[in-house]
């Protein structure tokens, strides 16, 4: 997968403001936010979509939720915030992520 930009990106090959990072999850800023606040979420392993996603690899989502609830908390978005997964035409970067978007 050495032309992800995404893999990249949690390979330290491409920059991004790394926010969170662990085995599973890594977090950075949208390069072009849509809101005052917008991280993707990713996970370290290649997955292409949300409809690649197999059943044992729902633990891992499980986790990026964990993430998120901190995220939410630590920006002070509890007042307005959006969990987001584009796909089809929709995602423009075929490596599974979630949008946060906050006010
Ligand atoms: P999607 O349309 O759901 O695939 O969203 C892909 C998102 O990745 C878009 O919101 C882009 O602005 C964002 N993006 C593209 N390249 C980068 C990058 N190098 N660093 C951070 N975000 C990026
Ligand atoms: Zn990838």
């Amino acid at each position: 997968m050495e032309e992800c930009l995404f893999c990249k990106i949690v390979k330290k090959e491409i920059p991004a403001e790394i926010v969170y990072q662990d085995e599973q999850v890594v977090v950075f800023p949208d390069i072009n936010p849509k809101k005052r606040v917008h991280f993707l979420i990713v996970p370290s392993l290649h997955i292409k979509s949300f409809l690649d996603l197999k059943d044992k690899q729902f633990e891992m989502l499980t986790k990026m939720a964990k993430v998120i609830q901190s995220l939410i908390k630590e920006n002070n978005l509890e007042s307005g915030y959006q969990l987001l997964f584009n796909g089809g035409v929709h995602q423009h970067v075929p490596h599974l992520h979630w949008h946060l978007l906050g006010d």
